[in-house]
């Protein structure tokens, strides 16, 4: 597969005139197809409801784009529930999958109305002394250990994860949880990250499904939903083949009908919590090349820094680069492209095969939608990027202002110095 980018050199030019790079730039076109087809996937389950990770692309004109497709918000902290509320959340439009969870946010979500999800067996008690009673609606994470493999891939390591309820615990919440008057019960569990094959939903949904079934069983919870989270990747590599989310909602619908159906459960609602799914492939960083460097290696440096995008210095990812305007030329040229940082890991690319680069060409550095500006820092100093909107008619806005120093300095209000820092 070619790579491209959603937008072109021309239009790329057009922009900078207004805002400077670097900048994160999201393609409401694709989000808007994207969350389309999503919603068709699922629809054969009537309750069916996404509710995007806020997490991933915390910026509320993006996620009130997806609020036209039915999507709630996922939340795990005090002011993703804040953002998500001032975009409008109705109850019941919040998931509140949190962990090592603080008192106020359990009490926030609460009066939110948001769905609360325990990660742990102890947060039941925790959550009772916090807001004075159980919730009507609960729903609890489960964590069933081991590994997650899929054939003889694994795919992802559960049993050294933080997240969840062991089997028995998960059992034992839900009677205590009913004891204590719940009537509505979810399971919910996250047991790979970022997969790239349309076989891992409806792995997981088996595994959740029968899970459910016994403890519906067992315990006499009526079981509402059953939310298989986020996980569903991108291919941030060119020679990745994407998910087809069609085919996906058609391996859950086949599970469901194999699972859940015969046991009498057909009325469960499916959710999901998609962050990378729903916005990774609808952003992209765009900078510019300000510097080359001939030392032991060929180097790039670009005005945009890990500070930007932590992804390859954190992980080591993959984030594919397009020099603007020299699509068809050959990749003749193995570069570090860097940032700034006074960090040896601030490089978006490693011995990356790419055409000549030029002083002043403008890199695209491909999949940055989700947890792309979300994970940002302001190491070394470094300021956080604008966000631009590029609208299905062409035009472009602003969704988030770039950072000023005195965004950077705002904190050191408390004292002279730090006021004339903020001052300037
Ligand atoms: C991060 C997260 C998600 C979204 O994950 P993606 O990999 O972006 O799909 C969903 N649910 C929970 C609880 C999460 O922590």
């Amino acid at each position: 597969m070619i790579k491209e980018p959603f937008v072109t050199k021309e239009q790329v030019a057009e922009i900078t005139k207004t805002w400077p790079t670097p900048f994160h730039l999201y393609d409401e076109k694709g989000i808007r197809r994207n969350a389309e087809a999503l919603k068709k996937a699922f629809s054969w389950n009537k309750g069916y409801k996404e509710y995007f990770a806020v997490k991933a692309t915390p910026n509320p004109f993006l996620i009130r784009i997806l609020r036209e497709y039915g999507c709630g918000y996922d939340c795990s902290s005090l002011t993703e529930l804040m953002l998500s509320d001032a975009i409008g959340a109705e109850p019941g439009d919040i998931m509140f999958s949190s962990n090592d969870t603080p008192a106020e946010e359990f009490a926030l979500a609460d009066k939110l109305g948001a769905i609360i999800n325990l990660d742990d067996i102890t947060h039941i008690d925790f959550l009772e002394k916090t807001i004075g009673h159980i919730p009507e609606t609960i729903s609890c994470r489960y964590n069933p250990g081991g590994l997650f493999k899929i054939s003889n891939d694994i795919m992802d390591n559960p049993g050294d994860a933080k997240y969840g309820m062991t089997t028995e615990q998960i059992f034992e919440a839900f009677k205590i949880l009913k004891a204590k008057g719940a009537k509505e019960f979810g399971i919910h569990a996250f047991l790979a990250s970022n997969t790239v094959t349309n076989d891992y939903y409806p792995m997981l949904a088996k595994v959740l499904f029968e899970v459910a079934v016994k403890l519906q069983k067992e315990t006499g919870a009526h079981i509402k939903f059953i939310n298989l989270s986020g996980g569903i990747g991108i291919p941030y590599k060119p020679d990745q083949e994407p998910n087809d989310i069609q085919v996906i909602g058609e391996g859950v619908r086949r599970v469901y009908e194999e699972v859940l159906v015969p046991a009498g459960m057909g009325d469960v609602a499916i959710y999901t919590e998609l962050g990378r799914f729903m916005m990774g492939p609808y952003g992209c960083l765009v900078t510019t090349a300000i510097h080359e460097k001939h030392t032991h290696k060929e180097y790039i440096g670009v005005d945009a820094c890990a500070a930007n995008l932590m992804r390859p210095a954190m992980y080591g990812a993959y984030h594919h680069i397009t020099v603007l305007g020299k699509e068809n030329e050959p990749c003749s040229h193995m570069y570090d492209v860097t940032g700034s940082l006074c960090e040896n890991n601030d490089k978006f690319a490693i011995d990356r095969m790419l055409p000549k680069i030029d002083m002043g060409d403008v890199l695209v550095i491909h999949d940055t939608g989700a947890h792309g500006f979300s994970m940002g820092y302001n190491y070394n100093g470094r300021l956080r990027s604008a966000e631009v909107l590029l609208k299905e008619d062409g035009s472009t806005q602003l969704i988030r202002r770039a950072e000023t120093p005195s965004d950077y300095f705002a904190t050191f209000d408390c004292f002279d110095i730090g006021k004339k820092l903020i001052a300037k």
